[in-house]
């Protein structure tokens, strides 16, 4: 791999004296880290241990038939099918198929008995969203809780980092500062960007090479994702934006990456994808500047020994943000 050989030269527009050297940092888990402690982030008085359930001050009646409804095993919520040994010891269908037929509790034999009362009991029960604490007010069956949770808008983000498995999630000031500190990713001020990407032996792509860049403005903030990959047979590089916050806020911008040199260029105008959207997911639908590595080499000059492309980019909010599919009233009348 050749990491270390990609950097982003970046500058404040028409100032291309004006370089900052920023090398590719190592795309592996940082060294600390740390999932942030939403309970204390937010006061309430409806406080949620780890698993994220709600504690005795939720919904007093249901906390004791909800305790049950954890898995010995998992401590995760169990769903149907509930399994119970011949002792009566509970446990969940996943546990189920990892304990060899033997109950992990008194060590009989498992067997195939359903708990089909303990069941009926979960679906009475009504219960907090599992985000309570960060600020989510609805209150769920308990069978249809899991896929609120889901899709819930307070669910906490995942790190927009590529190239790494980083498991840190939190809110969006905690992920920038986790970029920023634990990833060292370069921090920019302003909708406008210019930014060159060199890379001295473009005759190597690899999917893990890549570059992240945040920019904060509008108070929000983008992450510029810059790589190359294999697209099919073809080696190409891409450039493309992801909002740091859920996709309807990301309809609000628009964003524009222009690359070229030699009279010619290729100009790519979009919507940022909100980093709910796995980095992967957005690159795989192709939804951003795409680069043949033969452009880019034209672009480069030079003997196309070296990779030295120019993107210049400015990202925008839109006037207003009609939803997709809904009738402006003057149009539909
Ligand atoms: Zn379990
Ligand atoms: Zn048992
Ligand atoms: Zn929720
Ligand atoms: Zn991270």
């Amino acid at each position: 791999m050749d990491l270390e050989s990609i950097e982003c030269v970046s500058s404040s527009d028409g100032l291309d004296e004006d370089e900052i050297h920023q090398h590719l940092h190592n795309p592996q888990h940082p060294s600390h880290q740390h999932h942030h402690d939403f309970s204390s982030s937010k006061p309430r008085n409806n406080v949620t241990n780890t698993a994220g359930i709600p504690g005795p001050t939720a919904i007093a009646p249901a906390t004791s038939v909800h305790e049950l409804l954890e898995c010995p095993v998992c401590t995760n919520s169990m769903y149907p099918p509930i399994h119970q040994c011949h002792n009566g010891h509970t446990l969940c269908s996943t546990c189920k198929t990892r304990v060899h037929n033997r109950c992990p509790t008194c060590r009989q034999e498992l067997g195939d008995i359903r708990c089909l009362a303990l069941e009926k009991v979960a679906e009475s029960l009504e219960l907090p969203c599992k985000y309570y604490s960060l600020g989510c007010p609805e209150i769920f069956p308990y069978y249809s809780k899991l896929k609120h949770e889901s899709v819930c808008n307070f669910r906490p983000y995942n790190c927009p980092y590529a190239g790494s498995e980083c498991s840190v999630v939190g809110d969006i000031p905690f992920l920038v500062a986790h970029l920023r500190d634990d990833h060292k990713v370069d921090m920019h001020t302003g909708c406008t960007f210019n930014h060159r990407y060199v890379k001295s032996n473009p005759r190597e792509v690899e999917n893990a090479t890549w570059m992240l860049t945040v920019f904060h403005c509008f108070g929000q903030y983008f992450c510029l994702h810059f790589e190359a990959f294999q697209l099919g047979m073809a080696p190409v590089y891409m450039a493309f934006l992801r909002f740091m916050g859920d996709e309807n806020e990301a309809r609000n911008y628009s964003y524009s990456l222009e690359v070229g040199a030699n009279g010619r260029k290729l100009i790519w105008e979009g919507t940022p994808r909100s980093v709910r959207d796995s980095h992967r997911k957005v690159r795989d639908s192709h939804d951003g500047l795409i680069i043949q590595r033969n452009m880019a080499l034209f672009f480069s000059g030079g003997d196309r020994k070296e990779l030295k492309l120019r993107v210049t980019g400015r990202i925008w909010k839109e006037q207003q943000n009609p939803d997709a599919g809904v009738c402006i009233p003057n149009l539909c009348s």
